[in-house]
């Protein structure tokens, strides 16, 4: 593997789909890994450590639901979910599960590589080291990436984490869901705001519900905690 190289493990039991998205990641450099069910995506997954991965819902073994905990347990890392229909991302979304960004079949091999850029380009940007930030009892540090509430560690994902420190920089602001948008995921279609809403659920879920307003019609404001 090429120094800087980056490593995309691809999880998908149709064949022909996981060699088409295969094929076209290599041709634009990364490296990519293959597995075709539930478990054996996550022991990939320990094993060759990738920066991101693209994961069909439905998987023989576990589904894709199950990769994401297992191996968001072991380090955080970015997630494609794939699913084959509109209302399963609609319930997956609504379920806030630790995926950052799903695409419905069929999708186009293009589309799908630049969202998978777009995805490592935004965990890039969010990895840049600054310094970090205290907010009550609310701790957010850049460099470790790490987030404590009342001492308590969070786990949070790539996602939620930047979306956290986005809100964090400029507490007790209203920050419209159109910038969040734009601004972490890269994305102007407006009708995708409900993504924000979902990985805002998950923060509350994870950090408290007190942490962030809701200000309707509008946006979502960081309020600063005690
Ligand atoms: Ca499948």
């Amino acid at each position: 593997m090429r120094e800087g190289q980056r490593r995309v493990l691809v999880v998908e039991d149709e064949l022909t789909i996981a060699e088409s998205i295969a094929a076209r990641l290599r041709a634009e450099g990364y490296e990519v890994d293959l597995a075709h069910d539930g478990p054996s995506a996550v022991d990939k997954a320990v094993q060759v450590q990738p920066d991101l991965i693209v994961l069909d819902l439905m998987l023989p073994g576990f589904d894709g639901l199950e990769v994401c905990r297992r191996v968001q347990a072991h380090r955080p890392v970015p997630v494609l979910m794939l699913t084959a229909r509109d209302d399963e991302t609609d319930l997956l979304v609504g379920l806030a599960v630790g995926a950052d960004d799903y695409m419905t079949k069929p999708f186009s091999i293009r589309e799908l590589a630049a969202r998978v850029h777009a995805l490592l380009r935004r965990v890039d940007r969010s990895q840049r080291p600054g310094s970090t930030i205290v907010l009550g009892d609310l701790e957010i540090d850049p460099v470790e990436r790490r987030v404590r509430r009342a001492g308590e560690p969070a786990h949070l994902t790539p996602t939620e984490f930047e979306l956290l420190a986005h809100l964090a920089s400029k507490p007790r602001a209203v920050v419209p869901r159109e910038r969040l948008l734009s601004e972490i995921w890269g994305w102007t279609d407006p009708a995708a705001t409900r993504t924000v809403d979902s990985h805002i659920k998950a923060l509350r879920r994870k950090l408290g519900a007190d942490l962030i307003r809701t200000v309707h019609g509008v946006g979502y404001a960081l309020e600063v905690p005690k």
